[in-house]
This record gives C-alpha cells, sequence and structure tokens, in this order.
C-alpha cells in the first residue's frame, strides 16, 4: 500500500539550540507547554513552571505582557534555578515585545527564546521598526525566537494586500486559500526579514496556528514544502476535555505521521481546578502512541463489556497506569528503557491471554462466569495464575519484578 506523504522520514529542518535542548534536526519532537498564572506572580509562575518540567514540559512558555511581568522574568528563572529545575523559559510577547525588551534588558537576557507574534507587531512603518528591535535583541543576546502566526490575530494588511491582488486574477482563489497564504506568508516572510537583520538561521523556529484541524494540516503541509525553519506545531484554541484532546490529536497525528513537526504543544483548556499538566501528559501520549518517544510505561486495558460483571479490572488498569506514572520519575534514573515497557490489562478470556503475551507484562481478570483465576504472563509466556483477594497489589509486585530483572541499571 502507498500512501501520498510528502515526507516518508521526518522532514529535514535546521537545529535550534535552545537553552538545554535542540528543536529541529535530528532532535526528538520537544513538548512544550505554556503556564496560566499572571507572569508578575513570581512564586505562582515558578511553582507552575516547575510542575510543568517535572511532568515531562521541555519547554515553557510564559507570557511577558506588561512591565511587572518583564521585571518579575529573572526573579522566576533564579527561583527555578533554586528548585534545581532549568528547563528553558520562552516568553511571549505582544504588541508591546519591543518595549519590555528595551526596559528589561535582565528579562531579554534571562529568556531562552522569544516569541514573536509577526501579527500583533505593530502597523505600518512601525511594524517593521518594532519587529526589528525584538530582533536585534535577539540576536545581541543570542537567543532563537519563534516566529509566531496565529489565524486568530493575522497580519491584516498583508490579508488586505494578498486580497487585493487575489481580486485582480482573472481566476481569483477562494478566499480561504488566501487566508492560508497570508498565515504562512506572514511567517516566512517574517523569518526572511529577521535573517536579513541578521539572525541566523538556526535560531527561527517558525509556527502557523489554526484551530480547525483540516486547515492546520493544510497549512503545515505547505509551510513544510516552502522552508526548511524547525516547525512548532500546535492546534490553537484546542478547547476543553475530550474535544480538545481529539481535535489535538486528529491535527498533530497527521502532520507528524508525514514527518512534520519538530516541537509540538497541546493547547488544552483546563477544566476549572484541574491541573495544568494535562496538556503536557496529552503531548507524551500522542508522541508515544505514535512510536516516536516513550516517556512512560504505558498500558493496554480492553473497553470491558458484558462478560465484565464489575468495574474491578478498569480500576486495575487505572491503579497500574498511575502507578507507573508516579513511579516514573525514580525508575527513569535507575532501569534503562523502562518506559518503553507496555502493560496490559484485560478483562476476560475472549481477548485477555492474546493481548497480555504481545504486551511486556499482562494480566487477564476474569470475566462473568468464567473461573475466578487471573493468568499472567511475561514475554508471552504465562508464568503465574492469581487469585483471591489480592490481585491487584500481587500483579504490581510481578511489574516491580519484571521491571527489576528485564531493565538494566544505569
Ligand atoms: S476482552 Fe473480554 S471483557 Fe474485555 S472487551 Fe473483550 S470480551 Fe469484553
Amino acid at each position: 500500500m502507498t500512501f501520498p506523504l510528502p515526507f516518508k522520514t521526518r522532514r529535514e529542518s535546521i537545529a535550534v539550540p535552545v537553552g538545554n535542548i535542540t528543536i529541529g534536526g535530528s532532535a526528538p519532537v520537544v513538548i512544550q507547554s505554556m503556564t496560566n498564572t499572571d507572569t508578575a506572580d513570581e512564586i505562582a509562575t515558578a511553582i507552575q513552571i516547575a510542575e510543568l518540567a517535572s511532568s515531562g514540559s521541555e519547554l515553557v512558555r510564559i507570557t511577558v505582557n506588561n512591565a511587572e511581568a518583564a521585571a518579575a522574568v529573572p526573579g522566576i528563572k533564579a527561583r527555578l534555578k533554586h528548585m534545581g529545575i532549568n528547563v528553558p523559559l520562552v516568553g511571549d510577547f505582544h504588541f508591546n515585545g519591543h518595549k519590555l525588551l528595551t526596559q528589561y534588558p535582565e528579562c531579554a537576557q534571562a529568556l531562552d527564546k522569544y516569541r514573536i507574534n509577526p501579527g500583533n507587531v505593530g502597523r505600518g512603518k512601525k511594524r517593521d521598526e518594532q519587529f526589528a528591535t525584538m530582533i536585534e535583541f535577539a540576536i545581541r543576546y543570542n537567543k532563537p525566537v519563534r516566529i509566531g502566526v496565529n489565524w486568530g490575530s493575522m497580519d491584516q494588511e498583508l490579508l488586505a494586500r494578498l486580497m487585493d491582488e487575489n481580486a485582480q486574477l482573472t481566476e481569483p482563489k477562494d478566499p480561504k486559500d488566501v487566508m492560508f497564504e497570508t498565515v504562512i506568508r506572514s511567517a516566512i516572510d517574517s523569518a526572511k526579514q529577521a535573517e536579513e537583520i541578521g539572525l541566523g538561521k538556526d535560531k527561527i523556529i517558525l509556527s502557523c496556528k489554526m484551530s480547525d484541524v483540516q486547515d492546520l494540516v493544510t497549512v503545515y503541509r505547505e509551510m513544510a514544502q516552502r522552508c526548511d525553519y524547525a516547525l512548532h506545531l500546535g492546534l490553537t484554541e484546542a478547547g476543553m476535555g475530550s474535544k480538545g484532546i481529539v481535535a489535538s490529536t486528529a491535527a498533530l497525528a497527521i502532520l507528524l505521521h508525514e514527518g512534520i513537526g519538530d516541537t509540538i504543544r497541546i493547547s488544552l483548556t483546563p477544566e476549572p481546578g484541574a491541573s495544568r499538566t494535562k496538556e503536557v501528559i496529552v503531548a507524551q501520549e500522542i508522541l508515544q502512541t505514535m512510536g516516536l518517544r516513550a516517556f512512560v510505561p504505558l498500558v493496554t486495558a480492553c473497553p470491558g463489556c458484558g462478560r465484565t460483571t464489575s468495574s474491578y479490572f478498569q480500576e486495575l488498569a487505572e491503579k497500574i497506569q498511575n502507578y507507573l506514572r508516579e513511579k516514573m520519575p525514580e525508575w527513569k534514573n535507575k532501569y534503562q528503557g523502562v518506559e518503553s515497557m507496555s502493560v496490559a490489562v484485560m478483562g476476560c478470556v475472549v481477548n485477555g491471554p492474546g493481548e497480555s503475551k504481545h504486551a511486556n507484562i499482562g494480566i487477564s481478570l476474569p470475566g462473568n462466569g468464567e473461573k475466578p483465576v487471573a493468568p499472567v504472563y511475561e514475554d508471552g509466556e504465562k508464568t503465574v495464575t492469581l487469585k483471591g483477594d489480592h490481585i491487584a497489589e500481587e500483579f504490581q509486585a510481578l511489574v516491580n519484578h519484571y521491571i527489576e530483572r528485564t531493565y538494566s541499571k544505569h
């Protein structure tokens, strides 16, 4: 079977060092996230960055929207250092970035990367001047930038010009295509402009975020063909809960499968009071289920059906997945490769033994009307049959034992 893919393997892009990590080139796809605290609140922001970094975010973006936020950035960086957190920080600038970088040089120095939205830099002649000021700071402090277009804040002057040009054509294009062209040109033309000012190509990352899955795929396929800058992927305004997760996954999976994308962010709206780290876990799960990276052992579990009389096996699957995630920070320093382990928790004998055999370690719980026994398979072989009231604890002990003897210690 053949697929009409533009890239059979990862698209080649220019590697961009950002703090202690690299985006693009042959580096693995990097996960990033963004805080939702008031950046001026140094303590709250540093705590949230630490949470995001601890959950696996490899880059964290903070808004730098006013003088108080810019003034707080060096303090946030210092607090993180004190906590032993060395995650690169990205400053998100809109409208007044040129002023803030000029007035707060310690902020310009403390950040590891600047995000510039070409649609929010200024209007008319000021646009070029203000954009140039920000790029000059990036050059002075040797910082990379993301030129991040968002279709919700598109460069309106460029859009108007391209619409006018389109109207002159004997066969004008669909206005939606002109909109796509505007976001792409806004990103690529701004990158060229930054290069003309003196910013290296290895200091530029591009993004063109859209909120519709098909639009995002269309725009990124085109971007990937037209340039070799590293690309940041993300569906903007993805939404809450399952909608946000599904829409982001649908869009990013298509592009990542085609080899497009060097760094990703999942723009989930958290449920009230919920942890911001959900977006990091979703990003990890996308990359891991696509076989691009491994972060934590994943549990394969069946959905359950009329053959399962209780929620016992669902609880066991959840308990094991939570246990694996909780233990991972400790294990990753002790057991090499444990993040690739697969664990199966199945509800009955229909698919249970088969799925368990495919996992590194799997358990098939007794279904409705079956003997109350739970066979365990390790590396495809049945090793033990559990029964009684402590199956969960005994299976967890078997998982621990499997890890200890299978994954070599560093
Ligand atoms: S493995 Fe058994 S319990 Fe699970 S969905 Fe299939 S038939 Fe139902």
